[in-house]
């Protein structure tokens, strides 16, 4: 094993690539499973190379630890369902948050019962021991209070995502003012502490940090989430990063710096497509003006809307030239992909052009789509992005709207006063027909009436989204062209 320890910084390295590797493998679906291995073994390396490097490893509880983690982590990866991922991702950055900062206390207590014990004693144990320097203060003070805003964020945006009745969306005048007065005194204590070294004002930080990160999350709309949940893995990054400097591991360094960049990139292209600026996703909440989820659907006068059957609409779509499926959350929920990748297929069969349009936040994680579709087996090249299909929708014959409802809704174009007014969306309602297969009148998640379903060109067809997407495909097969 000295050969591990003396090459490290080599293995250190070429983990570090094979993370780059990842990354680039992930931005597309074709490469993602490659992708995913090299993380895998990238994972693989940085984990051995730490351990052999380590000074006195606590063999045992380090073995433990991975067995138990390995263990939760393969049982929760196999059980989980899709539908289910963007919380679990934030509870995953909630353990990163923690882990900064079990390890920030560690290593600051670690220090000062050396420093207890004198500089005498240890060098006459033989013990190499040097007092922190201000740089390590620094660095204990930053990875602390970010992994524990990270970690109570995060458990907050699990509960929002998982509607446990604890996460309650917070609102009022005095929340703004409540989050900047805990946020300066945070800062105050860390100063402080990194000015000193004074204990107390480390645990009033750190307990500070940790009311930040609640109050913080709080007020986020439901509709602001997925943002939230991507700038968290990047704090959760940066969080790792920084206790990467405490424990001088340069792997832990690039790789926290990787996860922490690459969580703000995506971050900035969500807030894009939601025509958002990171400042008003995190802070709009609070300053009472677009918490979209708190959005009030009720008091309008019922309307008319116009329903259809699954074999009205297959009759329709197999007499069409273009036909657009805009897949939302209800597919999802509904596990219609696979019986949606058949209709797709029975209908180029006859002759339609059959495209797929992918909306940046349907559903309920970002890729939550397309993850699905490539699970069917849809060919790539049908699949594409809002930028991609929204001048095509004119000249579409029928767009299939199924299981979407925020991402097609034209409130966001049309009426300034909607809570998600500005937000980019995908144009069906520009199609010369609409179908929208859902099980009722009900919103989505922002709780949102939506105009389209009432629009004269739409037809609604009520049902499960499997049980309709069948339902067609047994029409079509029946009549036909
Ligand atoms: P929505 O949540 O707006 O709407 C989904 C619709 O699907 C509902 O109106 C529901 O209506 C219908 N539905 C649910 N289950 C079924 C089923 N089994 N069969 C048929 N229909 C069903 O989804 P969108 O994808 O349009 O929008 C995503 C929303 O989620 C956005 O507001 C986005 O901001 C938010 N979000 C996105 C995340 C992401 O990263 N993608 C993460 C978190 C939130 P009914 O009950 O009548 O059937």
């Amino acid at each position: 094993m000295e050969f591990i320890r003396e090459y490290a910084d080599w293995f250190y390295l070429i983990g570090a690539v094979l993370f780059i590797l990842t990354l680039r493998g992930l931005s597309g679906p074709k490469t993602a499973i490659q992708g995913n291995r090299y993380g895998m073994i990238a994972m693989a390396i940085a984990v051995l190379t730490t351990f052999f490097v380590a000074d006195n490893p606590v063999v045992w509880m380090i073995v433990g630890a991975m067995v138990l983690g390995a263990v939760v982590g393969i049982a929760r990866a196999r059980t989980v369902p899709m539908t289910q991922m963007p919380e679990t991702v934030a509870l995953m950055h909630s353990l990163v948050g923690l882990a900064a900062v079990l390890i920030a206390v560690a290593a600051i207590i670690h220090n000062n019962k050396l420093t207890e014990l004198g500089p005498d004693l240890l060098a006459a144990n033989g013990v190499d021991f040097h007092q922190m320097s201000r740089v390590h203060l620094f660095e204990l003070f930053v990875g602390c209070f970010v992994g524990a805003i990270t970690f109570t964020a995060s458990v907050f945006a699990y509960g929002k995502l998982a509607a446990k009745k604890w996460a309650k969306t917070i609102s009022g005048a005095w929340v703004k003012p409540v989050q900047a007065i805990i946020f300066i005194a945070m800062l105050g204590f860390g100063i402080h502490f990194f000015l000193t070294g004074n204990m107390t004002s480390f645990w009033a930080m750190t307990g500070l940090a940790l009311a930040f990160g609640w109050v913080w999350i709080a007020p986020v709309g439901g509709g602001d989430m997925p943002v939230v949940v991507s700038l968290l893995n990047s704090f959760s990054g940066w969080a790792a990063a920084g206790i990467g400097f405490t424990l001088e591991n340069n792997m832990l360094i690039v790789a926290g710096s990787l996860v922490g960049s690459s969580g703000a990139i995506l971050s900035y292209i969500m807030c894009k497509a939601m025509n958002r600026s990171i400042i008003n996703v995190l802070f709009g909440g609070a300053m009472g003006g677009t918490a979209v989820a708190s959005a009030d659907a009720g008091d309008k006068a019922p309307r008319n809307h116009r329903s259809g059957s699954a074999d009205d609409a297959g009759f329709l779509m197999s007499n069409a030239d273009s036909v657009v499926i805009v897949p939302g959350y209800g597919m999802a929920q509904g596990r219609a992909q696979n019986a949606v990748k058949e209709l797709a297929n029975l209908l180029k069969e006859q002759g339609v052009t059959v495209r797929f349009a992918i909306h940046p936040v349907a559903g309920r994680m970002p890729g939550h789509m397309n993850v699905l579709l490539a699970e069917a087996d849809v060919a790539y090249e049908d699949i594409l992005e809002m930028d991609e299909i929204n001048s095509d929708f004119p000249a579409t014959d029928v767009v299939l709207v199924i299981g979407a409802n925020d991402v097609v809704n034209p409130a966001a174009k049309d009426d300034p006063n909607s809570p998600i007014y500005g937000m980019p969306i995908l144009e069906a309602h520009k199609a010369r027909t609409i179908m929208v297969i859902k099980r009722s009148m009900a919103t989505g998640y922002a709780g949102l009436d939506n105009d389209l379903f009432y629009n004269d060109k739409t037809m609604m067809i009520f049902g499960d989204a499997k049980k309709v997407v069948e339902d067609m495909t047994k029409a079509i097969n029946g009549g036909g062209h």
